[in-house]
């Protein structure tokens, strides 16, 4: 079997919707987060989110839920563990956020590859076709494209997915719940 995690960064590995709230609360107040993932509730939220990913603010999310104490344990048990995430292509936040993240996981990610803002994941995944690769996302587009070509895939929850249901995709609370499910 191999060992092989595939994941999604935001809302996964990093508590991105916490962050971004308390952002929020600081200097747009009158604003409010529903769904992170797409642009659907308003125009303004969506140029917030990708100004947001480019501030000095990028660099120090905290971990999402249990993902600091799992992801470790994975890796030390053989996993090898690639991110993915889709934050936008600034030189000096992307350089951030690889910070943040070794700082919170050093040594975890045999890799990060960071793509453009928003952009789609299918062609990141589709590298890792007949791997026998997990995936792991909260973006239910990015989760499907995964599932479809035959990635076991696990949708971690949020209020703003857990309404879906797809063929191929399981959805999990939390990294303990996906540690049990592969181990
Ligand atoms: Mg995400």
């Amino acid at each position: 079997m191999s060992k092989i995690i595939l994941t999604d960064i935001d809302g996964v590995v990093l508590d991105w919707s916490g962050h971004f709230n308390k952002y929020l609360m600081q200097y747009h107040p009158e604003q409010k987060l529903m769904n992170p993932t797409t642009f659907s509730q308003t125009e303004d939220i969506g140029v917030m989110i990708e100004d947001f990913n480019k501030t000095a603010w990028i660099g120090f999310l905290d971990a999402h839920k249990d993902a600091r104490e799992i992801l470790p344990i994975l890796k030390n048990e053989g996993w090898q563990i690639y991110g993915c995430t889709s934050m936008g292509s600034d030189q000096y936040a992307n350089a951030l956020r690889k910070q943040n993240i070794e700082n919170l996981f050093p040594d975890v990610f045999a890799k990060l590859d960071i793509i453009p803002f928003m952009e789609p994941k299918g062609k990141w995944l589709s590298q890792w076709r007949g791997s026998g690769a997990i995936w792991v996302e909260d973006k239910w587009s990015n989760a499907i494209a995964g599932a479809d070509i035959g990635l076991k895939t696990y949708l971690m929850k949020h209020e703003y997915n857990a309404q879906h249901d797809h063929t191929g995709i399981e959805k999990v609370d939390n990294w303990t719940q996906i540690y049990n499910k592969v181990t």
